[in-house]
C-alpha cells in the first residue's frame, strides 16, 4: 500500500500519488530572517525533512522549495531600530539558519528563494490579479486582494460565510487574525520604511508576505504543484491567501495536498519569539543536548500533534538515541559479508505504519521491537556474522529516515546521484575543473564526497 497524507483541505486522510509520475514537487514555508530561529520553527523543518525522507525511501524524487522571507514588517522594524539597511541586518541570520538545519541533520531544499530577489516575479502576479479583478489599488498606491472576489475564500481554513462580508483591510504582515480581511499585495512606501522599496506600477513600495510564497512557489514548483507544507499557524490567513492568489491569477488548481504540523509547546504554550519563551538551538547544545537527541525529539512525535518541551523529554530522547547506537556498536563488531534479505519483513513492517501518515510512532515501534529481539540473540552469542551484517544494512536504511545514528545518512535526490556519477567519470578523464566543480558543488550542502578504491563514499560534514 503507497503512503497516505491527511489533507487538511480535505480533512481527510487521502492516498497520495504525485501528479508526475514519480516526481514530487514540494514547497514549504520558510524562515523569516530578522533573528536566529527558535527550536519550536525547527519542529516544522525537521516534519519536512521526514516526509521528504520517507517519499524518497519510497522511490521518488523530490523536489523541495523553501521561501526564505528577508523582507517584512519585523525585518524592517529591526534595520529601523539598529539602523542598518536590510542586507547588512539578514545575511548573519540566514547563515546561522543554514548552520542549524545542518546540524540538526536536515536535508538541504533544493531551492532557497530569497523574497528579495524576486519581487519582479511578485509584481507580475500582482497586475494579473489587478487585471482578473481580484485586487484593487488604493489612492496611497498599494494593492489589495478583494477576498469578496473569490468565491472559494475561507475553504481551507473553513472560515465561515458570515464573516467574508467583513471588507477591512490589514496591510500588517502579522498573522494572528482571526477575522478575514482584504488583505495587501503591495504596500506603498511610508517614510518608516526607510530606504527599503521598489518601483512597481503603482509607485515605490514593497510586496506583502504573502504574495511572495503564491509567486515563488509557482515559478519553481509550476502553477499546479504536490504538496505545500507548514505550521498550523500558517493555515490561516497565510495559506488562505496564498490559495486566493494564485487560483484568483491562474484560474488552476494550486496545491494538490495541504500538510500542516503542530506546534512544539513549552509549558503547555507555543514556544514563540513573541511571547519570550523560546530555545534556539544553541541555546540547547550550550545545555549539553547533542544534536542528535534534539533531533529525535522532534522528529519522533507524530506531526499532527503538539509536543511539550521538557528536559525530561530530551533525556528520553537521549537514551534512545544511546539504545540505538549500542546496538549498531554490537553489530558493526560482529558484522560480515551479507546478501541474505532475512529482515526485509521489518522494513516491510515499518514502512506499512509509516504510510499510514506518517506514524513514527508505529514505525519506532516496529525497530525497536526487532532490536530487542536482535539484542536477545546477541546477547547469548547466537547471531551469526552473516545475519548481524544483514542487521546492519537494515539499520543503516533505517537511519537513512531516523540520521541520528551513523554519520552517512543521506538519501541523495536524482540530480546529485548524477553529479557524482559525473564526477567519477570527470576523474577517470583526469577533466579535474569539473570534479572540483562537483566536489565544491556538495561541500556547499556540507557533504564530502570521499574518493575510494570502491568508488565515492559521501559523508555528512562531521557533526558538531
Ligand atoms: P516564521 O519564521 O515565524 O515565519 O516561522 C517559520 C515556520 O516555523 C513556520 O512554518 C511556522 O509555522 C513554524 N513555527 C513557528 N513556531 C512554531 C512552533 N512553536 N512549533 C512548530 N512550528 C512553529
Ligand atoms: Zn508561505
Amino acid at each position: 500500500m503507497g503512503l497516505k497524507l491527511y489533507n487538511t483541505f480535505t480533512r481527510k486522510v487521502e492516498s497520495f500519488q504525485p501528479i508526475d509520475n514519480n516526481k514530487v514537487r514540494l514547497y514549504s514555508c520558510g524562515p523569516t530572517i530578522y533573528d536566529f530561529a527558535h527550536i519550536g520553527n525547527f519542529r516544522a523543518f525537521i516534519f519536512i525533512d521526514l516526509l521528504k525522507r520517507i517519499l524518497k525511501f519510497s522511490g521518488y524524487e523530490v523536489n523541495h522549495v523553501m521561501n526564505i522571507t528577508d523582507v517584512d514588517d519585523r525585518i524592517i522594524k529591526k534595520c529601523g531600530v539598529e539602523n542598518i539597511s536590510i542586507s547588512e541586518l539578514t545575511p548573519q541570520y540566514l547563515d546561522a539558519f543554514y548552520e542549524d538545519m545542518y546540524i540538526l541533520g536536515i536535508e538541504p531544499a533544493e531551492y532557497y528563494p530569497l523574497a528579495t530577489e524576486h519581487i519582479t516575479d511578485m509584481i507580475k502576479l500582482i497586475e494579473k490579479l489587478v487585471g482578473r479583478k481580484h485586487a484593487y489599488i488604493t489612492n496611497e498606491g498599494s494593492v489589495f486582494f478583494d477576498i469578496t472576489s473569490f468565491v472559494d475564500y475561507g475553504k481551507l481554513s473553513k472560515i465561515s460565510a458570515d464573516s467574508l462580508k467583513q471588507t477591512d483591510r490589514v496591510s500588517s504582515d502579522e498573522y494572528e487574525k482571526e477575522n478575514p480581511t482584504d488583505f495587501a499585495l503591495w504596500k506603498a512606501w511610508k517614510p518608516e520604511d526607510g530606504d527599503v522599496g521598489w518601483n512597481s506600477p503603482w509607485g515605490r513600495g514593497r510586496p506583502g508576505w504573502h504574495i511572495e510564497c503564491s509567486a515563488m512557489s509557482m515559478k519553481y514548483l509550476g502553477e499546479y504543484f504536490d504538496i505545500h507544507c507548514g505550521g498550523t499557524d500558517l493555515m490561516f490567513p497565510h495559506h488562505e491567501n496564498e490559495i486566493a492568489q494564485s487560483v484568483g491569477a491562474t484560474g488552476n488548481e494550486f496545491v494538490n495536498i495541504w500538510l500542516h504540523c503542530e506546534h512544539l509547546l513549552v509549558n503547555n504554550t507555543k514556544m514563540s519569539k513573541s511571547l519570550g519563551n523560546y530555545y534556539t538551538l544553541k541555546d540547547l547544545l550550550e545545555k549539553g543536548f547533542a544534536p542528535e537527541t534534539l533531533r529525535y525529539f522532534l522528529l519522533t512525535t507524530h506531526y499532527r500533534q503538539k509536543i511539550n518541551l521538557t528536559f525530561e523529554h530530551l533525556d528520553a530522547a537521549a537514551s534512545s538515541v544511546e539504545r540505538l547506537r549500542d546496538f549498531s556498536r554490537r553489530l558493526e563488531l560482529l558484522a560480515g559479508e551479507s546478501k541474505g534479505k532475512t529482515y526485509a519483513y521489518v522494513e516491510e513492517n515499518f514502512l506499512k505504519v509509516m504510510n499510514e501518515d506518517l506514524n513514527i510512532s508505529a514505525g519506532l515501534a516496529v525497530i525497536f521491537n526487532w532490536i530487542r529481539g536482535m539484542n536477545r540473540y546477541l546477547d547469548s552469542n547466537s547471531l551469526s556474522s552473516e545475519l548481524a551484517g544483514e542487521a546492519l544494512i537494515l539499520l543503516k536504511r533505517f537511519d537513512m529516515i531516523l540520521n541520528v545514528i551513523f554519520e552517512e545518512g543521506i538519501v541523495l535526490n536524482q540530480k546529485d546521484s548524477d553529479l557524482i556519477k559525473e564526477r567519477e567519470v570527470a576523474r577517470q578523464n583526469k577533466h579535474w575543473t569539473r570534479a572540483d566543480e562537483i566536489r565544491e558543488y556538495f561541500l556547499k550542502k556540507n557533504i564530502t564526497l570521499e574518493d575510494t578504491a570502491k568508488g565515492t563514499v559521501v559523508k555528512r560534514n562531521i557533526k558538531q
